[in-house]
């Protein structure tokens, strides 16, 4: 990798004007590769990272292509917190839905009973993002923890979320959402499920 970018910045010097639209497109290629954006934001003080900072500053990438590695960014950074987040889970240590559930923390309430909490996601992905817990988390810190004991609850929960898609309008179509662990980007280990809807859904998911 060393040699591409000590070979791309000779490039850019040779063909500083002419070639500029070329080298967008070979830097973007450089930085696409997940291993590459992965090294990048281990190895901070690098060189190579000097580098591609000072190639950007020269030729600013068009906005497209800075999008795209945005995208590539909060996706990484989404992935590197929901593995801290696994580091804790089998500790039972409360998260923050618990401090919701007790009203310590505001949340927006949707719909409510005594066995379940619904509530507006703060990071909404959808025009409507309702968040549904169990009040009471019995071990249920993810979906694979279920239990036979816990069926109960888990087809409330799934009856809840219908009942906020009715009072949210979206009963049209919706979609119910369940995370669970670290490779499906969980977060919260206090199960939840996103029920999303208010616009047009694509498929497969991310
Ligand atoms: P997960 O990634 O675990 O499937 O989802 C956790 C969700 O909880 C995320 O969508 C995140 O935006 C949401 N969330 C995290 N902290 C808070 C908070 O303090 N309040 C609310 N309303 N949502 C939160």
């Amino acid at each position: 990798m060393y040699t591409i970018i000590i070979q791309y910045r000779s490039l850019q010097v040779c063909f500083k004007y002419m070639a500029t639209a070329a080298i967008h497109s070979f830097h973007f290629h450089l930085l696409k590769g997940p291993a590459t954006v992965r090294a990048l934001s281990t190895i901070k003080t690098s060189r190579i990272e000097f580098s591609i900072r000072h190639t950007q500053r020269l030729f600013p990438l068009p906005l497209h292509f800075r999008r795209a590695m945005s995208h590539v960014n909060a996706r990484n950074d989404e992935e590197a917190s929901a593995k801290a987040a696994a580091a804790n889970v089998d500790s039972g240590a409360p998260t923050i839905f618990d401090k919701i559930i007790a009203k310590e923390i505001p949340s927006t309430i949707v719909y409510e009973d005594e066995k379940v909490l619904a509530f507006r996601d703060i990071n909404p992905q959808a025009p409507v993002h309702v968040l549904v817990i169990p009040k009471f988390r019995d071990g249920l810190t993810q979906l694979g923890k279920a239990e036979a004991r816990h069926e109960e609850i888990l087809g409330h929960l799934l009856y809840a979320s219908k009942i906020v898609a009715e009072k949210e309008g979206i009963l049209d179509g919706f979609r119910v959402v369940i995370n669970s662990g670290p490779t499906a980007c969980q977060s919260v280990y206090h199960l939840h499920l996103h029920v999303l809807g208010g616009r047009q859904m694509k498929w497969p998911p991310g």
